[in-house]
């Protein structure tokens, strides 16, 4: 299996060229087509096994390839929810790689530091935003965040996300983001309360595991 065989988008094949990929991992070559045909998606993968460009890749290019001009400002198309700063800043670094040949914009945000650069970043208007739970309920609440056009929902460590107590967040995220949807949910492990979330969250998902 070859990244030519998934039939990316040349910016994006470009892109790969130049981060020196030439061989997709097991999961990218699983989840790419599936998240291509709009399929919801339960992936379970630690980190390490290239997870990050599966979801990050098909979501450049459903983005590019639906994109629709931009009237009065753009508004967030596709949100990443990860446990961490360091995991949400290693996303933010993916979609800016493999996004670089695309006119797509991306930002991050986080808790722990003052918010001003971030609000800052999406006034600005971002098509992609990673954010960590807590952070982004804050700007949501601050009317800084609207979740109302999202088109693709991605819930990343979503095993990890429990372990720090954030389960009530994603619950209450939950409520504002559009119900129709493609969503993805990342885990490295499936205990029941996973699995009970992702039911919640995933509309007939199809199930890839490495
Ligand atoms: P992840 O599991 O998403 O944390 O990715 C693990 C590491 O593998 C990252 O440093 C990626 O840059 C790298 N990587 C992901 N996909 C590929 C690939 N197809 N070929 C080579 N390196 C890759």
């Amino acid at each position: 299996m070859s990244f030519q065989s998934l039939k990316l988008i040349e910016p994006i094949q470009k892109a790969l060229v130049e981060e020196g990929y030439s061989t997709p991992t097991p999961i990218q070559s699983q989840a790419i087509p599936l998240i291509l045909e709009g399929k919801d998606l339960l992936g379970v993968a630690q980190t390490g096994t290239g997870k990050t460009a599966a979801f990050a890749i098909p979501t450049i290019q459903l983005l590019v390839q639906n994109q629709i001009p931009n009237r009065v400002k753009r508004t967030i198309k596709a949100l990443i929810v990860t446990p961490t700063r360091e995991l949400a800043i290693q996303i933010d670094d993916s979609f800016k790689a493999y996004g670089k040949f695309t006119n797509l914009r991306h930002t991050v945000i986080f808790g722990g530091v003052k918010q001003g650069k971030q609000t800052e970043a999406l006034q600005n208007g971002v098509d992609i935003l990673v954010a960590t739970p807590g952070r982004l309920l804050d700007l949501i609440n601050q009317r800084y965040i609207s979740l109302k056009d999202i088109q693709i929902f991605i819930l990343d460590e979503a095993d990890r996300m429990l372990d720090m107590g954030f389960v009530h967040d994603i619950k209450k995220l939950l409520t504002f983001l559009p119900s129709k949807r493609q969503s993805l949910f990342f885990s490295a492990t499936m205990p029941p309360e996973i699995q009970k979330l992702a039911d919640n969250i995933l509309f007939k998902p199809v199930k890839v595991e490495v």
